[in-house]
């Protein structure tokens, strides 16, 4: 099974992939996870990519599409995949038929998380993330903290805020959402891959959802 999970930041991709992982046992591939071990380790790549992040802008495509080309090799990705947060271009979602057609591979569905804009906001301010790069898990101070205050339920690491989790570049991050990646919904509806579900509700019937589409 290979799912994309598309919606705007902070609309549950990451929450929802880390239930996926249980359930499905593929793996959860986020750009934005790798970009952000690559910034953590100073890499040339990590420290290029920061510049954009922090403005909330994307990172250019060819450096992304060459991280999912890489990601995609490892033999974990055999039985399926869950990609989270890529593609957001449409070229990026071009090459990524290319890469997956050179593997006589494809997409099976691409689950659209629909949530409107403010709400997005509250989400991202309030999230704390686990630090624990194998863990990962997100929280949000009130709409699902952790039993005990910055710390990781999972794995009981410290939790923190990402750097880009602030209002500015929150509202950064969205509009380059509306136009950068919003397209994405038309080029996955043409394809007959789009599953638009409501994004709003709790996280556990949000899964149930995207449960029942996946069968
Ligand atoms: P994304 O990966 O799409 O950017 P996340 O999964 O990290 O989004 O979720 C963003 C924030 O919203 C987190 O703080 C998370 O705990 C919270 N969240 C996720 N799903 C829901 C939901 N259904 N209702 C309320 N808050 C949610
Ligand atoms: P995320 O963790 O998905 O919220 O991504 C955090 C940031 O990483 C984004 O705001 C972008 O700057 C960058 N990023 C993540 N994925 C991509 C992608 N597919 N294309 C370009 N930039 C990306």
């Amino acid at each position: 099974m290979n799912l994309i999970l598309l919606g705007g930041p902070g609309a549950g991709k990451g929450t929802q992939a880390k239930k996926l992982i249980d359930k499905y046992q593929i793996p959860q591939i986020s750009t934005g996870d790798i970009l952000r071990a690559a910034v953590k380790e100073g890499t040339e790549m990590g420290r290029k990519a920061k510049e954009y992040m922090d403005a909330g802008k994307l990172v250019p495509d060819e450096v992304v599409i060459g991280i999912i080309r890489d990601r995609l090799a490892q033999p974990d990705c055999r039985k399926g995949f869950i990609l989270d947060g890529f593609p957001r271009t449409v070229p990026q979602a071009e090459a990524l038929d290319k890469v997956l057609a050179e593997m006589n591979s494809k997409i099976d569905h691409v689950i659209s998380i629909d949530v409107d804009e403010e709400e997005l906001v509250t989400r991202l301010t309030g999230r704390r993330t686990c630090k624990n790069p194998d863990c990962g898990q997100m929280y949000h101070i009130k709409f699902n903290p952790p039993k005990k205050e910055g710390v990781c339920d999972k794995c009981g690491s410290e939790l923190y805020q990402r750097d880009d989790d602030n209002e500015a570049t929150v509202r950064s991050r969205l509009a380059t959402y509306n136009q950068a990646t919003k397209p994405l919904i038309d080029y996955y509806q043409a394809k007959g891959l789009l599953r638009p579900i409501k994004g709003v509700g709790s996280i556990d019937d949000i899964f149930t959802q995207i449960c029942g589409i996946l069968g």
